[in-house]
């Protein structure tokens, strides 16, 4: 790894801080962000902490025509003793660059990234918020740039890190949700971009979205596209079950989001000997076994959230009650896990931890 001299241009008038209940997701940003642009010559270059601010970009920009993009979203979590920890952030890196890959963006040196990141949550480190629940949500996106309309990737791209602290995802305490099979709309087919992280994914989940919130439904169960048959995610999370004793997640199919929450759960179940098999599961065999009662458990799994339990399933007019609208043995404890782990609070054995500022750490002479 080469590390380039990254500028820092303070802000001179810090922002307040809000609340730690008024937070919510996504709605406040810190002082300062990083940004890095990219060209033919000079590859990825000019790595900068600025205060957080607008950015100028040409009208006929390629992101904003044919949304050529990706993003990342992890969380830094205070501990009790002060710490700000990562979760696997080298898997994020690793995914951008997948997801970059996939949408024929230039990929970033992942290690050099993960050192400025690292730099930036240093700086903002007092924004990191400390109430139960609540984390430092981090937002990697790259965009492309060229001002241009031709249909091709772009020659020019500029890489954002902007960071938002964000409430508790479950200020009452975990509730299990309802969940709306989607049978119309589809989410992603294998060999399109189901796999990468951009934006389009996204937007075009909204109409699947609107029709499950029209029900008062919390989120979809995406289903293949292709056949209409095979149990994909939910929203944007993968999905588990648990079915006579034994955990089973869709299979890595081309058309799935890999998500580090979901290699977290298989890993953990491993160590803990439950099995815990990745295979094609269809919406008509889970309903088979929900009939047979051997559908014991069913959540979601994404960072946001890190376990969703899943407390009904609603299946054409059929409504399917999982453990009783209860969160299940397993998914609690993968929760309870994970979140510990995160926090500090339960021994990391395996690693996943990654310091990611402390009030010690050495700055650069730059900074
Ligand atoms: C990000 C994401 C996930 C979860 O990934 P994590 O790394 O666990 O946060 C799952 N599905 C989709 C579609 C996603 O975008």
């Amino acid at each position: 790894m080469t590390l380039q001299t990254i500028a820092f241009e303070k802000r001179e008038q810090l922002k307040q801080k809000p609340n730690s209940d008024q937070l919510g997701f996504g709605k406040y940003f810190t002082d300062h962000m990083f940004l890095m642009d990219y060209d033919e010559q000079k590859d990825w270059h000019n790595p900068r902490i600025v205060p957080y601010q607008s950015i100028s970009v040409d009208p006929s920009a390629m992101i904003f025509h044919y949304g050529q993009t990706v993003f990342e979203g992890l969380k830094a979590y205070r501990t009790e003793d002060d710490q700000i920890l990562l979760f696997r952030p080298e898997n994020n890196m690793k995914r951008l660059n997948q997801s970059s890959k996939r949408m024929s963006i230039p990929e970033i040196d992942e290690e050099e990234v993960l050192h400025y990141l690292q730099q930036l949550i240093a700086i903002e480190q007092d924004w990191v918020p400390s109430a139960e629940g609540t984390s430092l949500y981090i937002r990697p996106v790259v965009i492309a740039t060229d001002p241009n309309l031709s249909v091709e990737p772009s020659k020019t791209y500029t890489f954002m890190i902007i960071l938002s602290p964000v409430g508790s995802y479950y200020p009452q305490g975990i509730k299990p949700v309802s969940i709306r099979v989607e049978q119309q709309y589809t989410r992603a087919v294998k060999g399109g971009t189901g796999t990468a992280k951009t934006a389009a994914n996204y937007s075009g989940a909204y109409k699947a979205q609107e029709k499950a919130t029209e029900q008062g439904l919390s989120q979809v169960l995406w289903l293949d596209g292709i056949e209409k048959k095979y149990i994909e995610e939910v929203g944007s999370m993968n999905v588990f079950f648990k079915i006579d004793g034994e955990v089973i997640t869709p299979e890595l199919n081309g058309s799935i989001l890999e998500g580090i929450t979901r290699k977290s759960t298989i890993e953990l179940l491993n160590h803990w000997g439950i099995p815990v098999k990745e295979q094609k599961i269809s919406m008509a065999e889970l309903h088979a076994y929900y009939h047979n009662g051997k559908l014991e458990e069913a959540f979601g799994t994404g960072t946001a959230a890190v376990i969703s339990p899943i407390g009904e399933l609603i299946w054409e007019n059929e409504k399917l009650v999982i453990n009783e609208g209860q969160i299940g043995e397993v998914a609690k404890k993968l929760y309870d896990t994970i979140t510990g782990i995160q926090t500090g609070k339960v021994k990391d054995r395996y690693g996943w931890t990654v310091e990611a500022a402390s009030k010690t750490m050495n700055t650069s002479p730059s900074l």
